[in-house]
């Protein structure tokens, strides 16, 4: 495989999503991610957000148009290749957390390092490390059912980090958390991303897409609009 340093984190190029029976569910979508972004992606219920983003993550193929992940052509790669690319570069979050019940913190964050080729006596220090990062250190013993939801979206969120990847994919990580644990998890998101990791959040909240420096906005499956820079606060 290759990387190319100048390449882009993801370039998505005129990707059409049709499913059976009709529905387009993308309809010539581009998007470019550099290095360093912090991207939201915005739009309605049923305009095409879950679908781009697991497009984006390579667990699915689009019907038309090309996807590359750090220089890599989606396109070209089978489907085991395809998993060690995605274990490799890329980080997933999503909304119901999807951790191991009996697995304690640090197990469910070493998952993370299952597929990437890192040796077992790695994986421990370095899922401490990542539940470090998310301020988590204390809770590391800790079963799931033993965490609140927002720890355990942190947890999910150290899982995404604990490979060090290119870019980080989060599907409406705060839907499924309170307004105070929503909010600390998009401190955490944007505290993240200042510290260097690329990072693309999927939301139909708007008042959470205000916050993020650049906004996609999607609808019935086209981007409608695709601005950098900071709201000013109303
Ligand atoms: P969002 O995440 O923004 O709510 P989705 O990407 O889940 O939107 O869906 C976009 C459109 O594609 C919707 O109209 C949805 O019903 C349709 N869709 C998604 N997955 C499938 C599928 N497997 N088969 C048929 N239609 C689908
Ligand atoms: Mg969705």
């Amino acid at each position: 495989m290759s990387t190319h340093g100048a390449a882009p984190v993801l370039l998505v190029e005129e990707v059409t999503k049709s499913h059976p029976g009709g529905v387009t569910a993308l309809d010539r979508v581009s998007l470019r991610v550099d290095a360093g972004e912090l991207i939201a992606i915005v739009g309605p219920s049923g305009s095409g957000k879950s679908t781009l983003l697991h497009i984006m993550g390579t667990l699915d193929r689009p019907t038309n148009g090309s996807v590359r992940v750090a220089g890599n052509d989606v396109h070209a790669l089978g489907d085991r290749h395809l998993s060690a690319l995605r274990a490799r570069l890329l980080g997933f979050v999503f909304q119901h957390f999807h951790l191991t019940d009996g697995l304690d913190a640090t197990e469910n964050v070493a998952t993370g390092l299952l597929y990437a080729g890192v040796p077992r006596r790695r994986r421990g220090p370095l899922a401490r490390e990542a539940l470090a990062r998310v301020g988590l250190d204390h809770r590391r013993s800790h079963l799931p059912q033993q965490l609140s939801g927002g720890e355990r979206q942190r947890v999910a969120i150290a899982r995404a980090l604990v490979n060090g990847p290119a870019l980080v994919l989060a599907d409406e990580p705060t839907g499924a958390l309170n307004a105070a644990n929503g909010e600390a998890v998009l401190r955490l998101l944007v505290d993240l991303n200042t510290q260097g990791t690329t990072i693309a959040v999927i939301t139909h909240d708007r008042d959470i897409a205000a916050r993020l420096p650049r906004r996609v906005e999607l609808r019935d499956g086209r981007i409608t609009a695709d601005v950098t820079g900071m709201v000013s606060a109303a």
